[in-house]
Order: structure tokens, then C-alpha cells, then sequence
């Protein structure tokens, strides 16, 4: 039995199913994909072989130099070794006999990649466009993304069709691919309630299910997992709650635990998260953290991971829906990195590089907010930057900013001072900061943090931009400023496991017959965020270890 029907559950149910077990995934709410689907879907996999066919050499040694000098050694843990060693056999063996399909993402930098052994190409890969027709009525069990990665109100578009479409008057092949993209739509949305194009973790999500439904595994939707039932010292099964009632499900294999993590359960959040906790959270409001209370009432141990930071972060911005909801913006990679903008706290100083990874941006607001408010942060840009890159959920293009004013999405100020006081911010400090911002972009040099310095600040830079591609004056009221928040896009902290992804008790020892995968499973990253993909790539590759370990006998073979 599964618990949770995201990437990782999907896949451990897949694999065990492929084995030749009897399957039943559990799923708390009425579709498939959890926060996956809302992902950007790539698989960090150093060694794989998209990136091999493509012509990126790299290997398991040198992923493996890299992580001891970003993580620090792994001790006794063997499943950082073990992931590295068996990760591209294992996405090799998934396209091999299931619906999923992978290509190399080609040069996308490692995020600390001035660190020894690591890679700027071919290590991470995404799931080739997914057809949602071919999941017929079913498409609609397949979870949306966030309403933002949606254009036109429900098409989905990657970053090369983001790419294409900004530049379709720029070359016919670009034409021709925003016409296909387009009307493609239309015509999708004539029978569909959005695109069935699905590209990045919806389409990941899609590919899994298509392919449990191609092999018969039931997921039985609406039904939550509460409770493990254990017995002479071994999980033999789950008490799952459905609408009509509790049901008890036997497990002779094993249960494999992969509900999401902690993310929205706030006794864990203050145990396992930085002070401040974040209030916000990119994750599934499903994903409360059933599994790892359950497991840990049956005696499995949970690992904070050496950074005991609990999560891995994006900083978010706060977007108010139509119909009166809050969502969360997540600043991946869009905006931050290009010339133009600096991100400030509440003393009106830049804190950091706002071209390093999402989630070592928000590191520096933690350490920042230790001297200076910096919970919210502040990205500062000025008109001229929004018309060209967008800001957030404003798109490149946007020339009038006064609707996400009026709704309260940005500040804006005519002048920096009157920016400044609506921030709260000090005016004298803020005008002098962007002074100084502005004579390191006339230089090309940013003295104080090196934007543009990095392979990773270059790549979401503009290569158009010069000298540095990071680096532009801010000098074009309006002056315009989005709040960003601290937010998880997944937990770091989970149950410690083995290599086969058996929970582990206090003592070290595999509780029998107990699998966690996912986000329920600890990072094998120990709250570090070595690249692109970094929570998916150990999902897929311990969910389908998990499950190869429960069909090959694993449980018995450990009782004897
Ligand atoms: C904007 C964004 C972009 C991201 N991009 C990437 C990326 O490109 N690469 C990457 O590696 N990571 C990325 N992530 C993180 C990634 O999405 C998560 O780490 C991943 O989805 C975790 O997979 P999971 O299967 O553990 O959990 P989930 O995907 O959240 O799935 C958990 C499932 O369990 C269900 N569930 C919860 N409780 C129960 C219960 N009691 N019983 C039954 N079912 C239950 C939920 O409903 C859900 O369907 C991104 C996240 C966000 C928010």
C-alpha cells in the first residue's frame, strides 16, 4: 500500500506494481500530482543519460566532489552514495518500461557551481511534454498548477516556450511555435476546462498516472491515511479514512509512506523550521504531515539533516485572487537574476546576490533578518525593468503597473524617496543604496556581492545586457517594489531512512514492513540545495527503491 499519490508515491506504486505486487494507492484528495504537479518537474540526476546522449560528460565522482564540498560528509548515511551510484539506471529503467519520458534540460548551472565537481550542463532533465488527452476523462484527476504558470487562463508554457513566445516576432521558427502553442489551445479549450499540453511537474504527475492506469493500479481517491497498524513488531498494514468510514487495509509487503511531509503542520514547522518559522508554504494543503506522525508513533526516527533548516526555500510573493484567496508567487528564476533589480531589507541595504538560487536567496534573508528586518524583503526595480522582464506575476510587456498597485501587489513611488516611505524604509539610506547599485552597473562590477558573477547569475541574466548581464542602473520611474516571503517549496526534515528507503527507528534499525519516500522521506541533501531538481530526482529514484525492496522480499528477508 501507498500513501499519497505525488511523484514519489506514483512512483513506488508504479515499480511495485511493475515487480508484480498487488498495488493500492491511497490518495487524501481527488486528484493525483500533490505539490509535484505544481512544480517546475525537473530531476537533478547527475550521470543520466539524456544529458549523456547530448553530449554532456559528467559522472557520478564528480556529483559526488561537489555534494562533499556543499554538504560535508555523509557519515554514516549511505543513500547519498546510493543515489548517485543508481540514480540514471533507475530513470533509465522508468522511461524503459513505463509512460515516462525525460530530456536532458542541456546547460542549466549546478547552483553553487563555483564549488569542486560542479556541472552547467546535462545534469538535470525535465519530462518531455505530456498529451493530457490521452488520460481521456481521467485528465480532470490530474491536479492544476499555480494559476500563474498559466497564459490565457490555462495554458501551460515552459521556459522554452516562455523563450519562444517573448521572441515570435524575433524568428519564424518562434512564430511558428507560439501560432502551434496557441491554437493548440483553442482548440483544447472547445472540450477541456484548460490546455492538455502539460509540460514540467504537471506533466511529470501525468506521465506517472497514465502510466499506473496503463498497468491497472487503482488509486483510490478521497481516501486519507491516519494510522499504521503494526503488529509482532511489523507494519502489516493502514487505517485509511474514506466518506464512508474507516477501512482497514492489509499491506503483506509493506507501506510506503509518501504524503508530501510536514509542510502545513505547525507543531513540526516550529520544531524543524528557522525562527521565524515561515507562514507561508508552496505545498499542497493536504500535505499535513500524516505520514511522519504516523511513523513516528510506530517508532520510526525523524532526521532534521545537518543544516537543520527543514525545508528548502523559494522567496514568494503574495497575489491576491479573484476570488479573495491568497496565492504564492514563487521567484524561481524570472526576474531576480536580471539587470535591474536589487533586493533590499527593511534598513533599505541589499543583503545579497539576488542572482543565486531561490532557495540560497532566502538563506540570506534568515541571516539578514538577524540584523535588520528582512521578513518580507524587498525587490526594487524600476519601469522600465518590468516592461522588459516582468516582475512576479507582471509580465514582460506590462507598461502600466497601476492595476497590481491598486490591488496591492507593488508599491510604487514617482520618485525613491516616496518609494521609500511607503516602504517604511529609510529614504536617505534606500536612495543611497541604489546609488551605489547604480555606478556598479555603469562599471559592470558589482563590488558588494558579485551579481553576474556566477555561471548561475549569468545564466538567468541577460546575455544582451552589457557589460555584466546582471547589471543595469535603476533610473526610470516609476519605482517599483514586490514584497517576497520566505516559503518552503518542500521539507527537508523527514524520517531517516536506509538506502532502500526504510524508515528507521531510534536505534537505526529498519522498521519492518516501513517505507517513506518524497518529502516524507529526509533530504538526502541535508537541507541543502545542490541544483535543479534536487527534491525530485531522490523522490522518483527512493520510490522506486522502496518498492523494488518490499516486492523482492525485502521485509521478510530482513525478519529472518
Ligand atoms: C513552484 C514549485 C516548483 C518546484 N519545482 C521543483 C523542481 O523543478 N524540481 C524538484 O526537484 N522539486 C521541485 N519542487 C518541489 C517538489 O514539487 C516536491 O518536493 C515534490 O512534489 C514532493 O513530492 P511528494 O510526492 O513527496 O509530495 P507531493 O507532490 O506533495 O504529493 C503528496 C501527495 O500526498 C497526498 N496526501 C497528503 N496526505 C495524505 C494522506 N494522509 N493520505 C493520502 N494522501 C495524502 C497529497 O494530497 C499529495 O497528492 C517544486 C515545488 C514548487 C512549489
Amino acid at each position: 500500500m501507498v500513501a499519497g499519490a505525488g511523484p514519489g508515491g506514483m512512483t513506488a506504486g508504479l515499480v511495485a506494481s511493475l515487480e508484480g505486487l498487488d498495488v493500492l494507492i491511497c490518495e487524501k484528495s481527488q486528484q493525483v500530482g500533490g505539490t509535484g504537479s505544481t512544480s517546475a518537474g525537473t530531476l537533478w540526476i547527475p550521470g543520466n543519460s539524456a544529458g549523456e546522449a547530448a553530449g554532456f560528460a559528467d559522472s557520478a565522482e564528480d556529483a559526488r566532489s561537489y555534494l562533499k564540498a556543499l554538504v560535508g560528509d555523509d557519515g554514516a548515511d549511505p543513500r547519498r552514495d546510493i543515489f548517485l551510484r543508481e540514480g540514471p539506471g533507475i530513470i533509465d529503467d522508468l522511461t524503459r518500461r513505463t509512460a515516462l519520458d525525460f530530456v536532458s534540460c542541456g546547460h542549466h548551472p549546478d547552483y553553487r557551481n563555483n564549488l569542486p565537481g560542479a556541472g552547467s550542463s546535462g545534469r538535470a532533465i525535465i519530462p518531455a511534454p505530456f498529451d493530457g488527452r490521452l488520460l481521456g476523462k481521467d485528465f480532470a484527476r490530474v491536479r492544476s498548477p499555480i494559476d500563474d504558470y498559466f497564459l490565457l487562463g490555462g495554458m501551460m508554457v515552459g521556459k522554452v516556450d516562455i523563450e519562444r513566445l517573448l521572441g515570435r516576432y524575433q524568428s519564424m521558427e518562434n512564430f511558428v511555435h507560439a501560432a502551434r502553442l496557441v491554437l493548440r489551445y483553442l482548440a483544447d479549450r472547445l472540450r477541456h476546462a484548460r490546455g492538455t499540453r502539460l509540460v514540467m511537474g504537471n506533466a511529470l504527475v501525468a506521465q506517472l498516472y497514465y502510466s499506473l492506469k496503463k498497468n491497472h493500479v487503482p488509486v483510490l481517491f478521497g481516501a486519507a491515511f491516519k494510522e499504521l497498524v503494526v503488529e509482532a513488531g511489523r507494519v502489516t498494514g493502514a487505517i485509511v479514512t474514506t466518506d464512508s468510514g474507516s477501512v482497514r487495509i492489509g499491506a503483506r509487503k509493506g507501506v510506503v509512506l509518501a504524503t508530501g511531509g510536514f509542510a502545513h503542520n505547525p507543531r513540526f514547522r516550529t520544531i524543524f523550521m528557522p525562527d521565524p518559522p515561515p507562514v507561508h508554504s508552496m505545498a499542497v494543503s493536504e500535505n499535513v504531515g500524516d505520514g511522519i506522525e504516523a511513523a513516528e508513533r510506530a517508532g520510526a526516527r525523524l532526521d532534521a539533516g545537518r543544516a537543520r533548516r527543514g525545508g528548502l526555500w523559494s522567496p514568494v510573493s503574495l497575489v491576491r485572487r479573484k476570488d479573495g484567496s491568497t496565492g504564492l508567487y514563487p521567484h524561481i528564476l524570472l526576474d531576480r537574476a536580471k539587470p535591474g533589480l536589487i533586493a533590499v531589507n527593511g534598513a533599505g541595504r541589499r543583503f545579497v546576490n539576488e542572482g543565486v538560487s531561490y532557495h540560497d536567496f532566502v538563506e540570506a534573508m534568515y541571516r539578514s533578518n538577524e540584523t535588520a528586518p528582512t521578513i518580507p524583503a524587498w525587490l526594487i526595480c524600476d519601469a522600465a525593468f518590468v516592461r522588459k522582464y516582468g516582475l512576479g506575476v507582471i509580465h514582460p510587456g506590462t507598461r502600466n503597473v497601476r492595476k497590481f498597485e491598486k490591488s496591492g501587489y507593488v508599491i510604487r513611488g514617482d520618485r525613491i524617496e516616496g518609494l521609500a516611505r511607503k516602504l517604511n524604509i529609510d529614504a536617505g539610506t534606500l536612495a543611497q543604496t541604489i546609488a551605489r547599485h547604480n555606478r556598479f552597473a555603469a562599471k559592470g562590477v558589482d563590488e558588494d556581492f558579485g551579481k553576474g558573477e556566477t555561471e548561475l547569475n549569468r545564466f538567468n541574466g541577460d546575455p544582451e545586457n552589457r557589460p555584466n548581464p546582471c547589471l543595469a542602473p535603476i533610473d526610470s520611474p516609476p519605482f517599483i517594489a514586490v514584497a517576497v516571503w520566505p516559503a518552503e517549496i518542500a521539507c527537508s526534515a523527514g524520517l531517516a531512512t536506509n538506502g532502500d528507503a526504510q524508515a528507521l527507528d531510534a536505534g537505526d534499525r529498519p522498521v519492518d514492513g516501513l517505507y517513506a519516500c518524497g518529502n516524507d522521506m529526509a533530504s538526502i541533501m541535508a537541507g541543502h540545495y545542490p541544483g535543479p531538481g534536487t527534491t525530485l530526482g531522490p523522490a522518483l529514484v527512493f520510490g522506486y527503491r522502496a518498492a523494488r525492496h518490499a516486492a523482492r522480499g525485502g521485509c521478510e528477508t530482513i525478519r529472518t
